[in-house]
């Protein structure tokens, strides 16, 4: 990786206002964590891979299925049957081979979570269930991690960032206890892939931004998006002090 290429390479980016050289090397140095490699990821993934994220590690112990296809567009038809963290990492690699990428085709559980997730870089939430969701959540609470979550149904989404300590965390948001929001889900949620890509572009922008430091981040606002009626509309989100998670 010479620096004459990635001049070349992030040309377009290195021209916005505010990034430039200095910001394009905390991107260079940064490693994200995305968890989930279905529609949600397969957006996130190939823009932070293109925006030159130093080291992306992808978590999906899934294999692909015709079914994943109408959204999950980092994959293709031949893959079907294939391990999707593996062949995101492949597909990334090809997009982008100055970055470093990591594929673990590995279900996160209570047991494992410390042994795979790293404890520093940011996280990434691109899950499709919340008992996953709030391991996830936890293990940014302990360690501090900025976490970028999104969920999606249908043609609706939602989007915040997550800074440990600072905002509510996704347990302050949707409590694991109340059960409600996730036991009310059919088991296969619809999702149209326009909708969820829209979220996962959303998340992989919110990440690069906690990187660099340029812009606002979604801090303290939860983004809710209906695709259906064209609308972006922001909650102020508080965080819950008695949370299970993160109450001091
Ligand atoms: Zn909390």
């Amino acid at each position: 990786m010479g620096m004459s290429r990635d001049k070349e390479r992030y040309r377009r980016q290195l021209l916005i206002d505010g990034w430039g050289d200095e910001a394009q090397g905390k991107v260079a140095q940064s490693s994200v964590t995305v968890v989930g490699a279905g529609g949600l990821g397969s957006a996130a993934l190939l823009y932070l891979a293109a925006a030159g994220v130093g080291r992306i590690r992808i978590i999906d112990s899934d294999e692909l299925a015709l079914s994943n296809l109408n959204r999950q567009v980092l994959y293709g038809d031949r893959y079907i049957d294939g391990k999707k963290a593996e062949h995101a990492a492949a597909r990334l690699s090809e997009l982008n081979p100055d970055i470093e990428v990591e594929a673990l085709p590995t279900r996160l559980t209570a047991e494992n979570i410390e042994q795979h997730l790293p404890a520093e870089g940011l996280l990434v939430d691109c899950l499709d269930n919340f008992e996953t969701r709030f391991l996830l959540n936890r293990h940014a609470v302990k360690h501090g991690l900025p976490l970028v979550h999104a969920g999606v149904e249908g043609m609706y989404g939602q989007l915040t960032c997550v800074f440990p300590g600072e905002t509510p965390c996704l347990e302050c948001l949707f409590s694991s206890s109340k059960g409600s929001l996730h036991a009310a889900l059919p088991r296969e949620i619809p999702v149209l892939g326009a909708a969820v890509g829209t979220m996962g572009c959303l998340q992989a922008l919110e990440a690069l931004k906690i990187i660099t430091g340029l812009g606002t981040t979604l801090r303290n606002r939860l983004l809710v998006f209906d695709g259906l009626h064209a609308r972006f509309d922001e909650v102020e989100i508080k965080r819950d002090s008695r949370c299970a998670v993160c109450a001091p």
